[in-house]
């Protein structure tokens, strides 16, 4: 740990702003990508745009690298210092600022939790759409970083579709405003840069969100298959029936297990998957809509399609897709969740193909997923605590990744590269596109001091082999 910087975040901060003690800087180890662990020296919790400025001024004096970090429920190890690293947490920059009925935007600071934004604004009938299985716990800065998407993103667009500007810290230091308030803004997108750009840029401490009515009416029906095929195959039939559901997720047999033992909603434990779709919009259209939707699940052998008669069924539907995840928990040790993207045409013959890869490594899989979008979470279940489960779900991971990437997909829908994914990112990407990347980050990032270590190729090895003294620069790379 850096003595004169730690003496100057002292005096920046309150004393309960900056955390040293080991035990509390434990906490900080990991995201929800837990497969790899690193504690930061130190972790700083600002509370002003002021305050995380001079932090970044005092890191750029002593040349140490720091990162942003929000409820740390990142899926590709974004938030995971490395050696050296300050990490900024933006929790407690968690306020509403003000809230534009008439031009329907919310200004909020990074920190503030996804859903509290849609909560704070029902009651004039709308919300922010995008809507991650973590919404009651990631942070608006963690879900412009990360490009957040959810299953309502099929219909109504990831965050980058509905953030219309940011406060952002640069690299070095300064408090930039970056986008506006109105449509239709000329000059570069830089807005849309910094979404998904993983925190490697510099720091958001504000955005302005757009916000999004909330639907007239809606219709929630759940298609219980007994094969896998039969229920992808319906996923592009409802598709090509021209509807563009709000939501057309998949919750296969593992999950519904953990779900029942969990919850005891009542879903049944003999399918090998179900279907929740939900279409929303005018009342007027949504009869036809769902007879469509129905049609295609049938045309795909469906067993049965019901439909949530009020609120309180609808709300068990989406219990079992928002709370699944977490309920394997009941099951396993230890998961991770891949998040690859594969064209919809190609669902049922990749999900056959991934259950096969995982139990030749003799593991479960369990799949959750924006079905509409093509973005698969196979879900591998191991336990940490043995070194040949992770080399299996690792070397099983690998496969499922190639395998995407084989039938023409992409590397990741929503969680990121992060430290997961970056030595994938040259099988993805030719050189000309990395090299467009780099000279992109070099040109936000030139000292290479925001989040190191992550995203580009190459650069988590050091980190891996060496982890006594880690070296955590890109510069190799350029
Ligand atoms: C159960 C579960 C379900 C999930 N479901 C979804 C889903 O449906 N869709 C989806 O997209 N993701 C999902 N995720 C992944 C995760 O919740 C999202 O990536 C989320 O956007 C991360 O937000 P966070 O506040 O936790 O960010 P963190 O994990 O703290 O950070 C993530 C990355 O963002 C950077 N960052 C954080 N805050 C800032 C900031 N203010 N400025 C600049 N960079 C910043 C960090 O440096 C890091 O690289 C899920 C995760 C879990 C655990």
């Amino acid at each position: 740990m850096n003595a004169e910087l730690l003496n100057e975040l002292t005096a920046l901060l309150p004393k309960d702003g900056i955390l040293t003690n080991p035990a509390e800087r434990l906490v900080y180890d990991c995201d929800a990508y837990t497969v790899e662990k690193s504690p930061p020296d130190i972790v700083v919790l600002p509370t002003t745009t002021a305050e995380v400025s001079a932090i970044v001024k005092a890191c750029n004096r002593h040349d140490t690298p720091f990162l942003a970090r929000g409820a740390g429920t990142g899926l590709s190890g974004g938030a995971i210092a490395l050696a050296d690293t300050v990490v900024i947490c933006l929790s407690r920059m968690n306020r509403i600022l003000g809230v534009d009925a008439h031009n329907r935007t919310a200004r909020v600071q990074a920190g503030v939790v996804n859903n509290a934004v849609s909560r704070q604004v029902a009651s004039l009938n709308l919300h922010f759409a995008p809507d991650p299985g973590s919404q009651t716990s990631s942070t608006i800065g963690g879900n412009i970083a990360e490009n957040a998407g959810g299953p309502h993103t099929l219909k109504y667009g990831v965050t980058t579709h509905n953030t219309l500007a940011v406060q952002f810290v640069t690299s070095d230091g300064e408090i930039v405003e970056i986008g506006s308030d109105v449509e239709g803004l000329p000059g570069y997108d830089l807005v849309s840069l910094i979404c998904g750009s993983e925190g490697t840029f510099g720091i958001v401490t504000e955005a302005t969100v757009r916000l999004t009515p909330l639907p007239q009416s809606w219709r929630t029906l759940l298609a219980v298959f007994n094969t896998l095929d039969d229920a992808t195959n319906a996923v592009s039939a409802i598709i090509n029936e021209g509807v563009i559901p709000a939501a057309l997720e998949m919750i296969d047999a593992t999950v519904l297990e953990s779900v029942e033992a969990a919850y005891n909603l009542g879903f049944p434990l003999d399918a090998a998957a179900v279907l929740l779709v939900e279409i929303d919009g005018l009342d007027a259209g949504l009869d036809a809509a769902e007879a469509k939707c129905r049609a295609a699940c049938q045309r795909h052998h469906a067993r049965s399609v019901e439909s949530a008669r009020d609120e309180e069924e609808r709300d068990a539907l989406w219990t079992a897709r928002r709370k699944g995840v977490g309920t394997l928990g009941r099951i396993a040790r230890s998961m991770v969740t891949q998040d690859c993207v594969i064209p919809r045409s190609r669902l049922p013959e990749v999900l056959r193909e991934i259950g096969a890869i995982v139990s030749r490594y003799g593991l479960r899989v369990a799949n959750i997923f924006h079905a509409g979008d093509g973005n698969l979470h196979p879900i591998i279940l191991f336990d940490e605590r043995v070194p040949d489960e992770v080399e299996r779900m690792t070397a099983a991971n690998h496969e499922i990744v190639t395998l995407c990437l084989k039938m023409g997909g992409s590397l990741t829908g929503e969680h990121g590269i992060g430290l997961e994914k970056q030595d994938y990112m040259a099988l993805m990407f030719g050189e000309d596109d990395l090299d467009m990347m780099i000279r992109v980050h070099k040109a936000l990032d030139p000292d290479d001091l925001v989040n190191p270590g992550k995203f580009f190729p190459g650069s988590k090895k050091e980190f891996r082999e060496t982890p006594e003294s880690i070296t955590p620069r890109r510069t190799a790379l350029v």
